[in-house]
């Protein structure tokens, strides 16, 4: 898990190693399908980071693959989809010097009219793209259809006082107009980064796996809690391409995300989109086998709405409200259709996508699907490896049992 890692990279090493949000997320899968957290527009993706990997082939060989050995095999591993090509058994990652500090802004604005929000979504998005769009800044903010604006973004490499003053001119501009909007628990900070996975320093922050035989290091974020054993109703994601954050196209951007609110939460994710990184960074995600669209987009955009308590077989709980989970699916559904308005066919990330996506091919790859699918064909021709929508599924039934072409 990539708690491990931070464990023994950064609260340990001092360094920095490139992988997931989610501290209890795999390695190898995540490296596979991409691999993005909040240091991404800095650090690019988890693939990007791979050095070299031990694996498995359907051929039963253990192959070490690197740029030298089977360079296109070591190409498709990094973000060709994991479950696909064989069994990765060790990975060897890249680390980077660890930046002093890392940091965090808060607080929800609530706008009291629709007419509100609509303006405040686009002065958002001019802040944005004035103060934000760099590799300082990743993750998250909400437009909620209540017409609140949840800001929730993380940052690398700013002082505490750089953190506030980034933030200071848009919370002074919501404060400027109280009949309008409502700033509930502003704020911005930063802290020494070397802490930021130490759930000893920082165990408000964090929830701890208390199973006898945990590792002390094993937790999981509190933010994150939401997640754990979640019920989806519906998802979907698309890539918002950076031309959209041109002067003349702001406002059709703030309009689509306004009209994508009406039906459900729009979630941005910026550290999933890597415009705004360094040339370096970006350069890096084009050698990967993900799709390209990556480099330009500054945004995933998530959609997604679900239920808790988990509903594990034999886990007490309510039943499902099967008519309102096919309200949010359908809600979830009117709302990306408002943004593939102002991008289709901008892409979409494998690992967190729609199960039902037609056109995922194009979607997750893009321009490299044509050159997986000879690699899968060259190393597993019998198709021993199958995953839902994985390189090469399309030859087999939705089991994955019978062959169809
Ligand atoms: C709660 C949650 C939070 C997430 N947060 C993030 C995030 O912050 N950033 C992000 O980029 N993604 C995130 N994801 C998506 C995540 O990247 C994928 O779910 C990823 O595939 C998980 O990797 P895993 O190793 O846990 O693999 P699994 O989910 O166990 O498997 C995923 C696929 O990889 C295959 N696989 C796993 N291990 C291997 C191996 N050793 N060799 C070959 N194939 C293998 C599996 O067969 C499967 O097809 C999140 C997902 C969830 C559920």
């Amino acid at each position: 898990m990539w708690m491990d890692l931070y464990q023994a990279v950064t609260t340990e090493g001092g360094r920095y190693v490139q992988g997931g949000t989610c501290t209890t997320v795999g390695v190898a899968g995540l490296v596979q399908s991409g691999g993005f957290n909040s240091f991404s527009k800095r650090f690019g993706t988890a693939a990007a980071g791979l050095l070299e990997a031990e694996i498995v082939t359907a051929d039963g060989r253990v192959r070490v693959v690197n740029e030298c050995n089977d360079p296109d095999l070591f190409w498709a591993l990094k973000g060709g989809g994991g479950g696909t090509f064989g069994v990765v058994t060790r990975v060897t990652l890249r680390t980077h010097e660890l930046p002093n500090s890392f940091g965090a802004a808060w607080g929800q604005v609530k706008a009291r009219s629709n007419e509100a929000f609509a303006r405040l979504i686009g002065r958002f998005i001019a802040f944005y793209e004035q103060t934000l769009f760099n590799p300082h800044w990743g993750e998250h903010v909400h437009f909620r259809p209540d017409n609140t604006l949840e800001i929730d973004m993380i940052s690398q490499g700013l002082t505490p006082e750089q953190t506030l003053a980034t933030w200071q001119p848009f919370f002074d501009w919501v404060k400027a107009s109280p009949n309008d909007f409502d700033l509930v628990s502003p704020g911005a900070w930063a802290w020494e980064a070397r802490t930021w996975w130490d759930i000893d320093k920082r165990s408000s922050l964090f929830v701890r796996d208390t199973r006898a035989g945990a590792p002390r290091h094993h937790a999981w974020g509190k933010g994150d809690q939401g997640e754990v054993g979640i019920f989806l109703h519906g998802y979907d994601s698309l890539w918002l391409p950076a031309s959209l954050l041109q002067k003349d196209r702001q406002q059709s951007l703030a309009n689509a995300l306004f009209a994508a609110s009406r039906h459900q939460m729009v979630r941005l994710h910026i550290g999933k989109g890597l415009a705004g990184a360094p040339p370096e960074v970006r350069a890096a995600a084009r050698h990967t086998a993900t799709n390209p669209a990556v480099a330009d987009a500054f945004t995933l955009v998530i959609i997604a709405e679900g239920e808790r308590p988990p509903a594990y077989p034999g886990y007490a709980r309510p039943d499902l409200d099967l008519a309102a989970a096919r309200k949010n699916a359908h809600d979830i559904d009117l709302a990306a259709a408002e943004l593939r308005k102002i991008a289709p066919n901008s892409g979409s990330y494998v690992s967190e996508s729609n199960y039902f996506n037609r056109g995922w091919q194009q979607e997750y790859w893009g321009e490299h699907y044509a050159k997986l699918r000879s690699i899968k064909s060259k190393y597993d021709a019998e198709g021993l490896f199958f995953v839902h929508h994985g390189v090469g599924s399309e030859e087999w039934s939705a089991d994955g049992f019978t062959r169809l072409l």
